[in-house]
């Protein structure tokens, strides 16, 4: 989960050069959109999800699972883009 507190997050929370948006702020407040910070927390739930499958099919398959899917699955936990 991300440090910020997204009960109480907007954009450009903090600054104080009463800018309108992140392309007129000089005193380097967080502009990051709120939809980044919860598809973040998702890609960490996800991956845990992924992983905790992952390891109960290994444990109950015997590690048999094929190429393919471990590298499509391992691309995933690394967050590669490919
Ligand atoms: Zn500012």
């Amino acid at each position: 989960m991300s440090d910020t507190n997204l009960d109480t997050y907007t954009e450009g929370q903090g600054c104080t050069c009463y800018a309108y948006g992140e392309h007129e702020c000089g005193c380097g407040a967080d502009w990051t959109p709120r939809e980044v910070y919860e598809l973040r927390d998702e890609v960490t739930v996800l991956r845990k999800a992924l992983n905790d499958l992952l390891n109960d099919c290994i444990n109950f398959d015997g590690g048999t699972l094929t190429p393919i899917f471990m590298e499509n699955a391992s691309k995933v936990l690394l967050g590669s883009d490919e």
